[in-house]
């Protein structure tokens, strides 16, 4: 496709180029052929002067026989020039060779004039004659100027009558005069050589330029094809992988509830520290597939952003609180401006953006300090979170952005992390309108940062309180929870796992079977724990609001591996918490409590 366009150095003289040469020829003709569907008003107008100045002198029937058979001709090839100009015609050259010989007969007719009248005609009226001829003919520099041919063709019989007549006449003043007419002549034939050439080349380059734009508009079709072929695909990958995410989200899901309460069960040491593996396989498994299902949604335009007005110290105090056990465990210093100031972005997904962002800082370094700072100007707000440890090889700087890229880790050691954190990191920045910066030295530490509009005061996104742990364990002892799931595996799962708190459980697949354990049991229910897609096409948001007009105001929960976008806007429309599968058991316990505690 390059080639196509950069073509201009490699072009063929026109000549050589069959489809270039007719491309001109068809062009030649089409302005001959309308220059010859005017010219006969002109010309008759001519004629007709002529015919009065000569018709003193010469027999009236031969005057107008003259112009009427010259006028007549003219009348006759613009006839035909209409006709070749709505139907093209298929052999043009021979086209061009018909406009030549219409031309040769008007120089013939023309040129008769001399003839005719000039041994008639007294010295003024020669010199008329002549002046009226030689004009004439310069009319046709302009009207053959697209084919040089047809103009020679028109001027030789055109004048040649007249110079040989101004010859013979034999005094020295009329050969003079033959001189200036056949010197006139030549100068003609140059204009037309020149004019050909001009016309030529801004027909070719018109031809070019037409070629390169019909090239041009070919390659653009072509890259929106390639564009709408790469985010279909991208669609389905995501499509797919939200339905992926959903089958495994369901074992996932059970085996941490097991594995939870095998954790709680544990009657020796080994029972728990097989536990204690499982739960660190599994959640490394649930951050893969939680960061694929973020990856996902953000890929999807699932995800809006709510923009508000947001307290930077609010936030940074958020994730200081749950950074703070990490650096106390890897002995490193955590540094943290808490700075008041107000500004305007997605709470939930800039606070998602900055925990990756402090999660690598502590993940890569191994000695010294990490640091959230802020820095505040009239109109906006810096986030930088720097760190002292590996930092980033120049080389890499583009590439850590992308999906499941790592440096160092060829050998894909999970523990290391999945190479996912950066990719969501970019796709929320592009999604929040931000830039994020890079300053790395290899070995001397790394700093992300963001800059944020500032706003002014005024009402401020009010943050969640963070769950409180410790009075936990009483909290729960007592209370009867309705778990409705249709997944057999995590209905004993989440028993299991509720009876290790103290709840009373009563489990069912749906609507129908809650129905029936309530009018058998006469049941009291404090909290009910629904899955979102339940046996056919049952709604879990449904099935609570209907178990909600029996049972009153029942606090709910939903946990769903569900991650279709419709689902999750209706979830959140809904007004009920949301868990994703797998829940892990301190995320479950803590929602409970929270949804308890309304
Ligand atoms: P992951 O941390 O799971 O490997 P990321 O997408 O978060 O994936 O990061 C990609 C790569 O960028 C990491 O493998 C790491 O080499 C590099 N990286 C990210 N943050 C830092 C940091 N603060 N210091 C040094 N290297 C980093």
């Amino acid at each position: 496709m390059g080639a196509a366009i950069s073509g201009k150095a490699e072009l063929l003289p026109v000549e050589q180029d069959p489809v270039r040469f007719t491309h001109l020829r068809r062009q030649q003709f089409n302005l001959l052929a309308r220059q010859a569907t005017r010219s006969p008003f002109v010309i008759a107008i001519v004629a007709t002067v002529l015919a009065y100045i000569v018709s003193g002198h010469a027999p009236v029937y031969q005057v107008v026989l003259w112009a009427v058979a010259l006028v007549a001709l003219l009348f006759v090839r613009r006839a035909y020039a209409l006709r070749q100009l709505n139907k093209p015609p298929v052999d043009v050259q021979r086209a061009l060779g018909h406009m030549m010989w219409f031309a040769f007969g008007a120089g013939l007719f023309t040129g008769s004039a001399g003839p005719l009248f000039f041994s008639r005609l007294p010295d003024v009226e020669r010199a008329l004659l002549t002046m009226i001829l030689v004009c004439w003919t310069a009319g046709g520099v302009s009207t053959a100027a697209a084919y040089a041919r047809v103009f020679y063709a028109y001027v030789a019989p055109a004048l040649l009558p007249l110079v040989l007549l101004w010859v013979m006449t034999g005094d020295t003043q009329s050969v003079a005069v033959a001189v200036l007419i056949v010197l006139f002549g030549l100068i003609q034939v140059l204009f037309v050589r020149d004019n050909e050439r001009v016309v030529r080349e801004s027909f070719l380059i018109r031809y070019e330029n037409e070629r390169l734009l019909e090239a041009l508009e070919r390659e653009r079709q072509e890259v929106m094809l390639a564009r709408d072929h790469a985010e279909a695909a991208n669609r389905a990958k995501s499509q797919f992988l939200a339905a992926a995410s959903h089958d495994l989200r369901q074992p996932l899901h059970a085996l941490s509830l097991y594995s939870a309460t095998l954790t709680m069960r544990a009657v020796d040491a080994t029972t728990s520290e097989i536990a204690g593996h499982i739960n660190q396989a599994l959640a490394s498994l649930s951050t893969l597939v939680d960061s694929l299902l973020d990856v996902s949604k953000l890929d999807a335009g699932a995800v809006s952003p709510e923009i508000r007005r947001v307290n930077v110290k609010e936030l940074i105090e958020r994730i200081e609180a749950d950074y703070r056990p990490v650096a106390r465990e890897k002995k490193l210093a955590f540094r943290v401006a808490p700075v008041d100031a107000i500004m305007e972005t997605d709470p939930v997904l800039l606070e998602r953006m900055l925990r990756n962002l402090v999660d690598n800082a502590f993940k890569y370094t191994a000695v010294g300090d990490v640091a959230l700072d802020v820095e505040v100007d009239e109109s906006s707000v810096c986030i930088a979170v720097r760190d002292t440890g590996a930092g980033i090889p120049n080389s890499e700087r583009e590439r850590i952005f992308e999906e499941f890229y790592q440096v160092g880790n060829p050998e894909r050691d999970r523990t290391q992390g999945l190479g996912l954190g950066l990719a969501i990191v970019k796709r929320l920045a592009r999604l929040l309108g931000l830039k994020v910066k890079l300053v790395s030295q290899s070995g001397r530490g790394s700093t992300f940062s963001v800059t944020l509009p500032r706003a002014e005061g005024g009402h401020v996104f009010p943050y969640p309180p963070p769950a409180t742990a410790g009075e936990d364990a009483v909290a729960l002892v007592g209370v009867t929870v309705l778990v409705i799931d249709d997944e057999p595996s995590v209905r004993v799962g989440m028993r299991a796992l509720l009876e290790s708190w103290g709840c009373r459980v009563r489990a069912c697949s749906g609507y129908v079977e809650a129905q029936r354990l309530l009018d058998e049991h006469a049941l009291e229910i404090d909290l009910i724990v629904a899955d979102f897609r339940l046996p056919q096409h049952e709604n879990g948001i449904e099935t609570v609001r209907r178990l909600r007009e029996r049972l009153g105001d029942v606090p709910a929960l939903m946990v769903s591996g569900d991650t279709a976008p419709e689902r999750l806007r209706e979830a959140q429309e809904s007004g009920l918490p949301f868990l994703h599968k797998p829940v892990s058991a301190d995320k479950l316990k803590q929602t409970m409590l929270a949804v308890l505690a309304r």
